[in-house]
């Protein structure tokens, strides 16, 4: 089959970036350059499109499919450490966009609201890298660890999704008897605690014993961290927390011209207000 003659029209440069993790913690490391960068091209129309939701809610699917598609060094979207996802998806904007980005900054004591233009070259320039331990001792076991993850930040919010419709029953409930009310809460919890579970085992990647032997089957350490005792599991995940900590320094500075305060704001760079009020 002969290639189409218009591909050599549509492509365009893309942009490298620097990866907080370095390429750690996937399960399949990234295509890095000689730099340990990874190649972000620009969206084309359609990546938009996908990414464009009527109802302003971020679907992760279509995320994942733009992401594997603008960053073709990235083999599986849901394994991406959330500090990456961040230089990724600020890369996505400024190779499709250009380096600068209008965002709508309000003064906290007039709520004047005035355009900032944020240099997000600079953001990318100034990002750290992921420094914290990625091993923690619990109990004489050396438990290795890895970042939220794209994948467990979205069933993180289908936890979330799950206890606000315990939430709403307990609201609207104006039954006598309580007991089926009961029952849906415990299946509701029930399912909540099974996600944290998933969310938990996704993040504990081997546990190594006294002995110098690793364990690396998920459900034997599934089995262990159902059994580990509350304080330990919080230092397990407070590890977890530490190794996912952002990157990127999201707060902007101006001055109001109405009232002559200085303010302090912190941005959003998430992918859903890419587009602002541009329609298709
Ligand atoms: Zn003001």
């Amino acid at each position: 089959l002969a290639e189409n003659p218009l591909k050599q029209y549509s492509k365009r440069p893309g942009t490298f970036v620097s990866l907080p993790s370095d390429g750690k913690f996937y399960t399949v490391p990234p295509e890095m350059s000689a730099d340990g960068e990874i190649e972000i091209r620009p969206m084309t129309a359609s990546d938009e499109i996908k990414l464009k939701n009527p109802d302003g809610l971020m679907n992760s699917e279509s995320l994942f499919q733009v992401i594997e598609h603008i960053a073709p060094g990235i083999a599986n979207a849901k394994d991406i450490p959330t500090p990456d996802l961040d230089i990724i998806v600020i890369g996505m904007r400024l190779a499709t966009y250009g380096q600068f980005m209008d965002v709508n900054v309000t003064c906290k004591n007039c709520s004047h609201t005035e355009n900032y233009q944020i240099n997000l070259s600079n953001v990318l320039a100034s990002a750290g890298k992921i420094t914290a331990p990625d091993k923690v001792n619990v109990g004489g076991l050396v438990v290795s660890i890895r970042p939220h993850t794209t994948e467990s930040n979205t069933m993180y919010s289908n936890y979330q999704v799950e206890l606000l419709r315990a939430a709403r029953m307990v609201e609207t409930n104006v039954m006598e008897n309580k007991e089926p009310l009961n029952k849906q809460l415990a299946e509701i919890m029930a399912k909540g605690s099974q996600i944290l579970y998933e969310i938990a085992m996704n993040h504990v990647t081997s546990v190594m014993m006294p002995d110098g032997n690793s364990i690396t089957d998920k459900s034997l350490i599934k089995e262990w961290l159902a059994d580990l005792a509350a304080p330990d599991y919080q230092l397990v995940r407070d590890a977890v927390n530490a190794l996912s900590k952002e990157q990127i320094d999201r707060n902007v500075s101006f001055h109001c011209t109405q009232c002559e305060t200085e303010n302090k704001v912190e941005v959003s760079f998430d992918p859903a207000n890419f587009f602002g009020a541009s329609s298709l």
